[in-house]
């Protein structure tokens, strides 16, 4: 018999949180976390995920921040179709190759077949261009900015992952057009920091910005930019989110040009560039935070972010006493809800206070109130983080205020948990040798590389031979080689003469590799 649902547990019941270890068997943990804590739900399609109200309402608040920042800047929303037609679709050579064997096709409508198949977008490029060419026709055209709101369609054929790596995903898509390539550069950069800001900010996640390696570049970009997630307990690293430089590739190819301002005979092909960032964000958050009880949320995001439960009453409480627990409780709920606090009562009757704490720590409510009579008399209740455990006792007459700098510290103190879990789990290393026993050990590795799409394959394979006892998450997977993840902006110094750690040519700089998902 599986674990009791928390729904059908009654008073005296324990309940029956996650019951896999998230250091000894991730996998399962994981998809226990997803589920247990209502999240997401399996569907009948391999690949697809139903994201319920509790990540949706994530996703929302990502979507009113990034939204806000990006519209301040001048970016416009706009909506154009899911479908491309394949002679458009294949128009940028590279950017095909790249995604082609993810590419979903509709092939009949009815039982007829399409006289053309139309495909899913797997991304917008090659669907927006052409009309970037029709609206682009002088410099004060310049530059537009559009973004979307959207899914698109990639038919992985990797393991799926509820949130990491799905076939259907939500994200946004900036296209943007720049009369040069400075304009183009600069946005490019200040996006990533937007999204940098997502995860540190709304997901207390620590992320390492940097350069793509061209191996690891998005298909047909000029660069591209990327901010890293790393999951200490899988020692994975993961792309959390990725802005790109088009440069002039998809300009020439789709003829988006303008007349040069400064020489009227010269034709300017525009600097482009596209970002996006998906729901994948949400995983990276729950694989950082959550523990074996169950969901951990920063209260920024958390759909409750305060439960308030009774406690303290017996059978020989007194009708009164139990009268005035319920109604201060009502009344708590009412002021945190006025001042903007997502807050809950959980009255349910026939639950024990420990029931409600275990499903309020499964659902990764970021703090519960626990108001018992002797609290009332003293006038204060008790205020306990989801994260640490930590108990402090509030004055009812301060709690909008107090409750408010708890979530600031208690998001503070997540952060600082991730980061220093990220920090001191990067491992320089100065050959591929040196690499083998941390990515063993669930390190990711600061390496000086030549940069070259060669030597990144060679320490791709030397690394996947040799390294062993990984437990993968992807159980399908080989025993995964290293691959980079980004060439941070933040650098050590470099020496000079330095080799690459494929012993294969001078190194031009340090980046990140690791196992990744
Ligand atoms: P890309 O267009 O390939 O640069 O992808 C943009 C962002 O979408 C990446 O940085 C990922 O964070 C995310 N992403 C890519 N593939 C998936 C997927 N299959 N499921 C969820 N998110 C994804």
């Amino acid at each position: 018999k599986g674990p009791k649902p928390a729904a059908s547990a009654k008073k005296g019941e324990v309940i029956i949180g996650i019951t896999a270890d998230k250091e000894q068997d991730f996998p399962n943990w994981y998809q226990q976390i997803v589920t247990k804590s209502e999240l997401l739900d399996y569907y009948d399609i391999s690949g697809c995920y139903i994201l319920r109200p509790n990540s949706y309402h994530i996703w929302e608040q990502i979507q009113h921040f990034f939204d806000a920042k990006i519209k301040a800047i001048g970016v416009q929303g706009a909506y154009f179709p899911m479908f491309v037609s394949q002679k458009v679709l294949e128009k940028e050579k590279d950017h095909v190759e790249g995604f082609a064997p993810e590419v979903a096709w509709v092939t009949k409508a009815g039982s007829s077949d399409l006289e053309e198949p139309v495909a899913i977008r797997p991304t917008s490029e090659t669907v927006m261009y052409p009309y970037y060419a029709k609206w682009i026709q002088s410099h004060r055209d310049l530059p537009l900015r559009l973004n979307q709101w959207n899914s698109v369609v990639r038919w992985e054929f990797k393991h799926p992952q509820p949130f990491l790596r799905t076939r259907e995903f939500l994200w946004q898509e900036g296209h943007t057009a720049h009369l040069t390539r400075d304009g183009a550069e600069a946005e490019a950069r200040l996006i990533l920091d937007f999204y940098h800001d997502i995860y540190s900010e709304l997901l207390a996640v620590p992320t390492i910005k940097g350069m793509k390696t061209e191996n690891e570049k998005f298909a047909g970009s000029f660069f591209s930019l990327s901010c890293e997630g790393y999951i200490p307990a899988t020692g994975r690293g993961i792309q959390g989110a990725t802005s790109h430089c088009l440069g002039q590739n998809f300009s020439k190819m789709f003829n988006i040009s303008v007349e040069d301002p400064n020489n009227k005979n010269e034709k300017l092909f525009v600097w482009q560039n596209s970002w996006g960032f998906s729901t994948r964000s949400i995983g990276v958050m729950i694989m950082v935070h959550s523990d074996n009880k169950g969901l951990v949320l920063p209260p920024k995001v958390a759909r409750t972010q305060v439960v308030i439960i009774p406690v303290g009453l017996t059978k020989n409480t007194k009708d009164e006493v139990r009268a005035n627990v319920t109604e201060t409780c009502e009344k708590v709920k009412q002021e945190l809800s006025a001042a903007g606090i997502r807050t809950e009562f959980d009255n349910r009757e026939n639950y024990t206070p420990g029931f409600k704490f275990s499903d309020a720590e499964l659902k990764g409510i970021p703090v519960r109130l626990e108001v018992g009579p002797k609290d009332i008399e003293k006038n204060q209740c008790v205020a306990v983080a989801r994260y640490n455990g930590e108990k402090s006792f509030l004055p009812l007459a301060s709690l909008t205020a107090d409750l408010n700098s708890l979530f600031e510290s208690i998001h503070t103190g997540m952060y600082n948990r991730a980061k220093e879990a990220l920090e001191s789990n990067i491992v320089r290393c100065d050959t591929v040798e040196e690499m083998i026993k941390p990515l063993n050990d669930k390190k990711i590795l600061l390496i000086p590389f030549c940069g070259t799409p060669e030597a990144e394959e060679e320490i791709k394979a030397r690394t996947a031979a040799t390294a062993q006892g990984d437990g993968p998450v992807d159980e399908k997977a080989p025993s995964m080689g290293a691959k980079s993840l980004c060439t941070p902006f933040e650098q050590p110094e470099l020496k000079k003469g330095t080799m690459c750690a494929s012993g294969r040519g001078e190194a031009i700089g340090y980046t990140l590799f690791g196992r990744s998902y």
